[in-house]
């Protein structure tokens, strides 16, 4: 009976390993303008792959918002930090 309860505690452990990596990936890739979301779910199911690709995850697929100097997806109209209106800055070249 003993080693069914190691064996779920390793279980347990891995699981809380698995779910910090995951969480880990997700704000890696999120601070390099990635979606968090889909990055948990490749962190889950490739636990540390995951983390190294969103690592060398370029930030090429964003855009600096020039209020809060955060990375923002290229395609939003209105930071999601700070509020900043980008289609004003259309008017002006950069
Ligand atoms: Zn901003």
């Amino acid at each position: 009976m003993e080693e069914v309860i190691i064996k779920f505690a390793f279980i347990v452990l891995a699981v809380i390993l698995v779910f910090f990596l995951a969480n880990v990936t997700a704000k890696v890739a999120s601070d390099k303008g990635g979606k968090a979301g889909p990055w948990f779910t490749a962190g889950v199911l490739l636990p540390g792959v995951a983390l190294v690709l969103a690592i060398l995850l370029e930030k090429q697929l964003t855009k600096e918002c020039p209020r809060c100097i955060r990375q923002v997806d290229p395609t939003a109209r209105i930071c999601g930090y700070c509020g900043h209106d980008f289609a004003r800055d259309e008017l002006v070249p950069e």
